[in-house]
């Protein structure tokens, strides 16, 4: 059932690949030297890293709080947990995202209520309303490929029905709307530390931003059983602490975010470029309020699956982020969550494609995965 290494196996063959861990963390002797400071001080749950890490995690993008927990996975979870959010309850998220938006959501005993995306991969915003219920009491807008969602407006939408925002900003890190960092638009920002995303460590991790201080407290009982002291419960809760050896990977990685962020954004500025000419390609409208970090870069395009095979023959890791919506997906299905008008989400899935984008793409690597696609199309 681990179709990972497979994967991983068959990702690293692409001459053009979506990551370049080995490249990334080539300087492993450094990050062993850190890993050899927590394992010869015994520091190892919730040791020093942890809050060394959360500090420069949260400074780089104005939040006032970080708390590191066991995964992106976690960070929603722990969310929805600390803002109340309970059996009976209705989450607002789009259909057109990653598993672990949804699972968080049925982990907490809510029910998923699905909205349609629009051609820039995020969340309908004007498709909202029409699904708020007195039941309703949160959404989670997802900011897909680092393109931060209409805040502004969903923003508007949850102070006037009094909800919660949880940010899926796990896409997301060193993104901007209007001169803001994603992680500060919602009640709590949570990021993933998966070695696929943007900030990455060895292993799972997360991290949930906010700027309340009273949702930063329950989060701290939340992660940690719940226990205020040693030997006393506040509130129920979790074993989710982000691994002191992660946070030590992750302290040191940090310092790498600014210059990768600014090579993804070089590699998508010259895809934008060589792609919009071409008539078989829609590129996403590039909104002058966001400044995007590329966590992926994504496009509609017409032969979809035929395009990603010739790629592939010339080594290029073109990839399908996702093929299936989450309304789509069994379980959904099975519990009656299916039920609704998803006309773009479907469409998105069936003509999404994703280039590599990396920070070890060269310009001449993008250049040539320009020129096979303007071949395919001729
Ligand atoms: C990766 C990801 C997550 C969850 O991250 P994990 O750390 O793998 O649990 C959540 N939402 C989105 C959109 C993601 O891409």
């Amino acid at each position: 059932m681990n179709y990972l290494n497979k994967q991983y196996k068959k990702d690293g063959k692409f001459k053009i690949k979506h990551n370049y861990l080995n490249e990334q963390f080539a300087d492993t002797k450094d990050y062993f030297k850190l890993i050899k400071d927590v394992v010869s001080t015994n520091d190892f749950t919730l040791g020093s890293y942890v809050s060394k890490f959360e500090n420069k995690f949260k400074k780089k993008i104005n939040a006032k709080y970080a708390v590191g927990v066991g995964s992106g996975t976690d960070a929603l979870k722990l969310s929805l947990e600390a803002l109340d959010i309970k059996l009976g309850d209705e989450v607002i998220l789009p259909t057109f995202t990653f598993y672990a938006s949804l699972n968080p959501i049925i982990a907490v005993g809510a029910k998923p209520v699905f909205i349609d995306s629009k051609f820039d991969f995020n969340i309908d915003e004007k498709k909202i309303v029409e699904k708020i219920n007195k039941n309703t009491k949160a959404i989670m807008p997802v900011h897909w490929a680092g393109k931060i969602c209409n805040m502004s407006v969903i923003k508007k939408i949850a102070k006037k029905y009094n909800l919660k925002i949880v940010e899926d900003a796990c896409h997301a890190y060193l993104s901007k709307y209007k001169g803001k960092f994603a992680g500060n638009f919602g009640h709590t920002g949570c990021f993933s530390l998966h070695p696929l995303k943007n900030v990455n460590v060895w292993g799972d991790g997360g991290v949930i931003t906010t700027n309340e201080k009273k949702i930063y407290d329950r989060l701290i009982l939340l992660r940690n059983h719940g226990l205020k002291n040693r030997n006393e419960l506040e509130i129920f809760g979790h074993n989710s602490r982000l691994d002191t050896i992660q946070a030590a990977i992750g302290y040191k990685m940090l310092d790498k975010l600014d210059n990768l962020t600014k090579i993804r954004r070089r590699n998508a500025k010259m895809y934008d470029e060589g792609l919009k000419v071409i008539k078989q390609i829609s590129i996403p409208i590039r909104d002058k309020n966001i400044i995007q970090n590329f966590q992926l870069y994504s496009f509609l395009c017409q032969d979809r699956d035929k395009l990603i095979g010739y790629l592939n023959r010339f080594g290029i890791d073109a990839k399908i982020h996702y093929p299936k919506p989450m309304h789509l997906q069994k379980p959904c299905v099975k519990n009656n969550y299916h039920k609704g008008k998803f006309e773009n989400a479907i469409k998105i899935a069936k003509n999404i494609i994703s280039l590599p984008v990396h920070e070890y793409i060269s310009k001449k690597d993008v250049k040539f995965v320009i020129k096979k696609i303007n071949n395919f199309y001729n």
